[in-house]
């Protein structure tokens, strides 16, 4: 039935993968913080690249060489516009988030971090956005800070103004929503008063491009990192976008071809922005795919896409919560949440509720979601997962909560 602002049945038919069966059940993806589900188009586009103009990008004149660079920048100038970027020139592609976050941490953390310096980040981050900076602090003896999250799953604004204020911090590294609780981080304040004391602010939006209108020049953040196939693309392509002023300041992170104009026997004159932080050849064919990903979304409107999101985890959180033993976590709002519900129901071990919701054709991510200081916080090991997207339904929810009462019953709660 369609009852939201997306023609979701619709939607449907352009995911091959969704006519799947599960233990003989109809598949129900709700892993979607994890990846998500690939359309038609995007399969194609990269169908096309390898089957028809399939050549190396920026060097040959030919004519396939041509049309292969133009469709990767192309995909530029749609990341650009996406996200509201003022050029091309702040936008590089990596392999993924991840590597944006590294690219960061290894180029501007290398030039800007000093002894007895300070890095904020917050009890909600990925391990992508923990690690880089442990080993950061590490190698230049500075000092990680982390800004708490309430047992609500909100940040303590006034701990995380208070670290802004102590002069030795030089950075902050913040997700805009969770991947674990959903909690979405008041980033606009954030960045306001990280640059009230000259603090940039780095903004991993993996789990909010996708999903939200995300504008960096209105945020006015200073980095910002996410990766296509948690928004319909493909896997292989991340994106970090730096404003201009910064990038022009930072040395290479990975070096060798494409990132140079000018090699000599003991010197390199460094190619221009964005290219100077694309060495080697880059990931044509999935850059390429990624670009008819960010059509699908742009066409259907990323605040269409919230909504849908936002009456889906209405619905599901108002299902659950009746279910006898369900413990669920982060913010209860939808206003103030994405489409991730984190749960545990009675004392089920997640693995086994995933198997046991495998055995219904759902699939939910089990575990520490990759954030196991948070888990640490909640003193948790695991938590189970549902997350939503475009082409997820009421009617899936139903299914999903019908199995949970098995599980429920099967466990004697
Ligand atoms: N940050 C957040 C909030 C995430 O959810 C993820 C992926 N789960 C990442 C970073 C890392 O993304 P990738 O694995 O694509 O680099």
């Amino acid at each position: 039935m369609q009852r939201g602002a997306l023609n979701v049945n619709r939607i449907r038919k352009d995911f091959p993968i969704l006519c799947r069966k599960i233990k003989d059940r109809p598949l129900v993806y709700f892993d979607n913080a994890a990846t998500t589900q690939k359309p038609l188009s995007v399969i194609d586009a990269i169908r096309d690249y390898y089957m028809n103009y399939n050549s190396n990008i920026h060097r040959a004149v030919h004519q396939m060489a041509e049309e292969a660079t133009q469709a990767y920048e192309t995909t530029r100038q749609k990341v650009a516009n996406l996200i509201n970027s003022p050029s091309t020139d702040e936008i590089i592609f990596t392999r993924n988030a991840t590597e944006a976050i590294n690219l960061v941490s290894h180029t501007w953390g290398h030039d800007n971090i000093r002894k007895n310096d300070r890095i904020l980040i917050t009890e909600l981050e990925h391990h992508s956005n923990i690690v880089p900076w442990q080993i950061l602090c590490k190698q230049s003896r500075a000092s990680l800070d982390y800004v708490d999250v309430d047992k609500g799953g909100y940040l303590d604004m006034d701990q995380c103004e208070k670290a802004l204020h102590n002069k030795n911090t030089k950075l902050i590294s913040i997700s805009e929503v969770s991947n674990v609780l959903g909690t979405i981080v008041p980033i606009k304040k954030i960045v306001k008063m990280a640059h009230d004391q000259n603090i940039p602010v780095l903004v991993d939006a993996a789990q909010s491009v996708p999903h939200m209108p995300v504008d960096v020049q209105a945020l006015d953040c200073d980095f910002m990192v996410f990766s296509a196939h948690k928004m319909l693309g493909p896997t292989g392509v991340g994106v970090l976008y730096v404003k201009k002023d910064i990038l022009e300041k930072l040395e290479p992170f990975i070096s060798g071809g494409d990132m140079i104009k000018e090699v000599h026997k003991y010197d390199t004159i460094y190619n221009d922005l964005p290219y100077k932080f694309e060495a080697g050849t880059p990931n044509i064919a999935d850059v390429i795919g990624f670009s008819a990903a960010i059509d699908y979304l742009s066409h259907l409107g990323m605040d269409k896409i919230r909504d849908h999101e936002i009456e889906l985890t209405r619905y599901a959180m108002d299902a659950m919560k009746d279910i006898k033993g369900i413990t669920l976590y982060g913010p209860l709002d939808t206003k103030n949440k994405g489409g991730v519900i984190s749960f545990n129901l009675g004392d089920i071990h997640p693995h086994d509720l995933a198997t046991i919701l495998n055995d219904h054709g759902i699939a939910i991510r089990s575990g520490h979601h990759c954030a196991q200081v948070l888990m640490e916080k909640f003193d948790l090991s695991a938590t189970s997962r549902a997350s939503f997207y475009i082409y997820n339904t009421v009617e899936e929810v139903d299914i999903f909560i019908n199995a949970l009462n098995d599980a429920r019953r099967l466990f004697g709660i």
